[in-house]
């Protein structure tokens, strides 16, 4: 306790050092920016680059990492520290990088091959490398079995070829977490695909920026023509890459708490409530009270999650995180731009809180598709926790 203690004065000194400590409503604002033009993508980017990279060098980041692949040994209450602590300051978001540390991270401390974690992990978590996940396809969302991307045997390498599509920061990354059809007679369709490492400079590797719907610049299309890949990059054993995407992907769920810090949506309805001058309103009490009682909810409910402790640690639990945080994403940045009136949907160009209260509207349709939708999270909390008949097929 007394170390966890001496542990967050130490990242609170080193954070004071280097940012203002900010108010809640500010630290909200830059914990979901998003970048409208490409060149602000960029620097987004490269701003959480170098406060991962200061925060590695000072000893406060992969805290619960093993030290043998770059981390410090240490617990998951610290990591919360670190987490806690950053929102306090006026610092970059560290959100661009989220998908090395959130999904590739676990994916290769839990599939990969000894030498792969000892040559990967230490660059990923030193912001030395920049991952991306290459899943979805054209025709392979909700549907993932059924990708199409091809990699054919060709003597002792592997030929990919095909099409990636809302692939997040892939024009940032420099490697890819990429599934490939690998055999496409087999039996069952899950049992025919690899996880594979993609350096995204191979020969072969296009990637197309597109904008999404909230004007963000993160989503590309990697199109993929006769990349040679080698036996060595491969995450897991040849055509077992479902049961590897399967451990990202739970992990991509329950990890779902739909954007930046502890109490962030009831601060935020509270912050423009008091602005539209309806704090005693007892409607809009109401209304802020059930957001706040759903977000301290799902804390709780991922805390349980993480600890094994909820449905005995079924894997499909994930699904439950998921489905909570987007539906309360959707409610509380409803409340917020009700809360602003004409002015969140109609503002002045660079009014930052009706910029902010759009923008996350528009977000909180992204959460409900994110690292597959609704629908399909149903689905699998129907026939994984429930015991529920399997879906037609
Ligand atoms: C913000 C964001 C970031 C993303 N980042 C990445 C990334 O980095 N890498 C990556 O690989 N992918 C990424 N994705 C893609 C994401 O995983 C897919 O969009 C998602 O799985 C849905 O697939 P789809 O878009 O093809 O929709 P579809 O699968 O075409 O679904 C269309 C609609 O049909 C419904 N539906 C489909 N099948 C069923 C069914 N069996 N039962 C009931 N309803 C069904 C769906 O729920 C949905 O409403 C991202 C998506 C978003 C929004």
């Amino acid at each position: 306790m007394d170390d966890l203690i001496e542990f967050r004065a130490r990242v609170r000194a080193w954070l004071a050092e280097r940012y203002p400590e900010i108010g809640p409503q500010k630290d909200d604002e830059r914990g979901d920016t998003i970048a409208r033009a490409p060149e602000g993508h960029v620097a987004m980017v490269q701003g959480a680059i170098t406060l991962q990279k200061a925060l590695y060098a000072a000893g406060f980041w992969a805290t619960r990492l093993p030290q043998e692949y770059g981390g410090q040994g240490l617990t998951r209450a610290h990591d919360d520290i670190v987490a806690e602590e950053l929102m306090r300051f006026d610092c970059p978001s560290l959100r661009p990088l989220g998908i090395g540390m959130g999904l590739a991270m676990p994916t290769i401390l839990g599939a990969a091959g000894e030498e792969q974690k000892r040559r990967f992990l230490p660059k990923l978590v030193a912001a030395d490398e920049v991952w991306c996940q290459l899943f979805s396809e054209p025709d392979a969302g909700s549907d993932l079995v059924s990708l199409r991307c091809k990699a054919m045997r060709d003597g002792d390498t592997w030929v990919i070829t095909g099409q990636k599509v809302w692939s997040s920061f892939a024009s940032d990354a420099h490697y890819g977490m990429l599934l490939a059809r690998t055999d496409p007679n087999s039996d069952k369709p899950h049992s025919g695909i690899t996880m594979f490492i993609l350096p995204m400079d191979r020969k072969g590797v296009t990637v197309v920026p597109l904008v999404d719907i909230a004007g963000g610049h993160h989503f590309n299309e990697v199109f993929l023509e006769e990349v040679v890949l080698r036996d060595d990059e491969i995450i897991g054993e040849v055509n077992r890459g479902w049961q590897v995407a399967n451990g990202t992907l739970s992990g991509e769920r329950s990890g779902y708490l739909g954007g930046s810090g502890k109490g962030r949506r009831r601060r935020q309805a509270l912050a423009a409530a008091a602005d539209a001058g309806k704090l005693h309103d007892a409607v809009v009490r109401d209304r802020i009270v059930d957001v706040a009682a759903r977000e301290r909810i799902l804390e709780l409910l991922a805390e349980r999650i993480h600890a094994g402790a909820a449905l005995g640690g079924n894997p499909a639990a994930g699904s439950l995180v998921k489905v909570y945080a987007g539906n309360l994403e959707q409610q509380s940045s409803e409340l917020v731009i009700d809360l602003r009136g004409a002015s969140g949907i109609a503002w002045e160009a660079g009014h930052p809180d009706a910029d902010y209260a759009a923008h996350a509207l528009n977000g909180s349709r992204q959460s409900r598709i994110a690292g597959g939708t609704h629908e399909i999270q149903r689905n699998l909390m129907g026939e994984r926790i429930l015991g529920l008949p399997r879906e037609p097929k």
